[in-house]
């Protein structure tokens, strides 16, 4: 998901709550937030793992964050409650979604059922430059893998971006579309069911995987898809929740 963030940079350092909205500082580059690009910093912000499954998310702060009004705010989080990112409540406001059990396992089910159709694509419309910008994405996730600096939010982010760019070779907008929601609701459900095991995605099974579509092998790449994620759902912690975890939003937006 392409970063887009809006006007953190411009912010004043200091956004304590009795603090009034500072126009001027959205006004520094030009432009206010519109809802659409604030939608945006805030999904980024979620499957950044910034926000945590069950922040509130108090339009009151987030209007001071983005210095809008809490009218834009609110249809921001209506566009997201339309991708499940977040769940609004009546009378209680908006929450980043809590995904249940029952729900990441329909999750991962759907992805294994979508993502083998787009297998099947990929291999059929592939151009050597598609294999070339997904051999560099394995490059980018390894190199993010070897950084002692990258944190945690970064590298999953990165290594689940691969189903989304491979979806989007495929050519199916639709279909890429639905899986992008998908990896962006898995970060969420990652983030939350958390093992001691990995439950992440393994560069070297991108690779083996990219080898097989590459070799023409259908059956075997959506062996190797399916395989994979399968893989991911088997080392969630699927049995056990996580308690909340309070934080400040306006820290964790500008963070
Ligand atoms: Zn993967």
């Amino acid at each position: 998901m392409p970063r887009a963030r809006t006007s953190p940079t411009a912010l004043p350092a200091d956004l304590t709550p009795a603090a009034e909205p500072a126009p001027e500082a959205a006004a520094a580059d030009g432009r206010l937030a519109s809802t659409e690009s604030i939608a945006q910093d805030l999904a980024t912000a979620i499957v950044e793992k910034r926000l945590p499954p069950g922040t509130w998310l108090r339009e009151e702060a987030l209007g001071r964050v983005y210095t809008v009004s809490r009218t834009k705010i609110r249809a921001a989080l209506v566009m997201l409650s339309k991708d499940k990112l977040i769940e609004i409540i009546p009378d209680k406001g908006a929450f980043v979604s809590r995904p249940s059990v029952q729900e990441a396992r329909e999750v991962f089910s759907v992805r294994r059922v979508l993502e083998a159709e787009v297998v099947r694509l990929f291999i059929a419309s592939a151009t050597p430059a598609d294999y070339q910008m997904l051999e560099q994405h394995i490059r980018f996730e390894r190199a993010a893998l070897r950084e002692s600096t990258t944190t945690g939010r970064v590298r999953e982010k990165l290594l689940g971006d691969f189903h989304v760019v491979l979806a989007e070779a495929a050519g199916n907008q639709t279909l890429a579309q639905l899986v992008r929601d998908l990896v962006a609701r898995s970060s969420l459900i990652a983030m939350l069911y958390d093992s001691s095991n990995d439950p992440h995605c393994s560069s070297e099974e991108h690779a083996d995987f990219l080898a097989l579509c590459k070799g023409g092998n259908v059956q075997a790449a959506v062996a190797s898809m399916t395989e994979h994620l399968q893989r991911i759902e088997a080392n969630l912690a699927l049995d056990t929740g996580r308690p909340d975890r309070q934080l400040d939003l306006v820290k964790a937006l500008l963070a």
